[in-house]
């Protein structure tokens, strides 16, 4: 795809839970561009989602993990060690919180709240880049995780997702830092809004997606497609020179200033 060819390349993609998931475009992204896949499922009910999603791409391994389990994220490692040897690319697409705390006031989140957002929406990247990490050294990799806008502006019922975007960019850096020597890469991409399971729990989400369109320079929203290519980019020789970076695909919103 574009020239790019991901052959040889193993990927593993955490985070889709169906068709519309920002994960699964750049899973195609990579498939076409000649990757070998494994996607991993949090539970049983979206399990066979992702699996009829999966068979469209051959070869592509489908196995369950859920990120505030380190067991479960100890046996991806550990079959993916036997299956493959060595990860060289590395997507995490996942977020959480519970609805109650993306409404309401910020300044009431509870501490349960607080905790279960920033473990599975940023501590998650730190502790599976850990685990994994015989694999991603094998060869060298390259990691992408998603953002948003949050992480650094004040945005209306995104609430704590905001404090776990800004935690989770900041981490990116740390870890680019950290695994550099070893040839691994890392970087977000901070993408405009796209209406997803997880961003239909944000509330006025509708309303946001209208604002956007009016005020990015580009006038309209992005697609999940433009996501799937900009990570190519991150997640393939064409990005090799960059780690530790912030990617807007937000059709230009974050330059604008009123
Ligand atoms: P999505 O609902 O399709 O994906 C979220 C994924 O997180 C799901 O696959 C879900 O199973 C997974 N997940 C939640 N808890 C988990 C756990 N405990 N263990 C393992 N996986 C778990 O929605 P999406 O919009 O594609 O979200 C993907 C990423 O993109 C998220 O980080 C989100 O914040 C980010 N993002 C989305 C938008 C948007 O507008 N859709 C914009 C910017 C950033």
């Amino acid at each position: 795809m574009y020239g790019i060819d991901l052959s040889g390349k193993h990927a593993l993609v955490m985070g889709v839970a169906n068709h519309r998931s920002l994960s699964w475009a750049i899973a195609q992204s990579l498939a076409k561009a000649g990757a070998r896949l494994c996607l991993t499922s949090a539970g049983e009910r979206l399990r066979s989602m992702v699996e009829e999603l999966a068979v469209t791409i051959p070869g592509t391994l489908v196995l369950d993990c859920d990120v505030t389990k380190d067991d479960t994220i100890d046996a991806v490692a550990k079959r993916l060690g036997d299956e493959w040897g060595s990860i060289e690319v590395l997507v995490h697409g996942i977020a959480f919180a519970r609805k109650e705390d993306l409404e309401g006031e910020f300044v009431a989140t509870p501490r349960e709240g607080f905790q279960m957002a920033l473990d599975v929406s940023a501590y998650s990247l730190i502790n599976v880049t850990n685990r994994m990490r015989p694999l991603l050294e094998k060869n060298g990799a390259a990691i992408v995780t998603l953002s948003y806008l949050a992480a650094e502006r004040a945005v209306p019922s995104y609430n704590v997702m905001g404090s776990a975007k800004a935690v989770l960019e900041q981490s990116v850096r740390q870890l680019a830092y950290e695994l550099g020597p070893k040839n691994i890469r890392i970087n977000a991409l901070s993408a405009g809004p796209v209406s997803t399971l997880a961003a239909r729990g944000i509330h006025g989400f509708t309303d946001m997606l209208k604002k956007h369109a009016e005020k990015a320079p580009l006038k309209r929203n992005i697609t999940k497609e433009e996501v799937g290519k900009a990570a190519l980019f991150l997640l393939s020789d064409l990005g090799s020179g960059v780690t530790g970076e912030v990617l807007y695909v937000d059709a230009g919103y974050h330059i604008m200033g009123w």
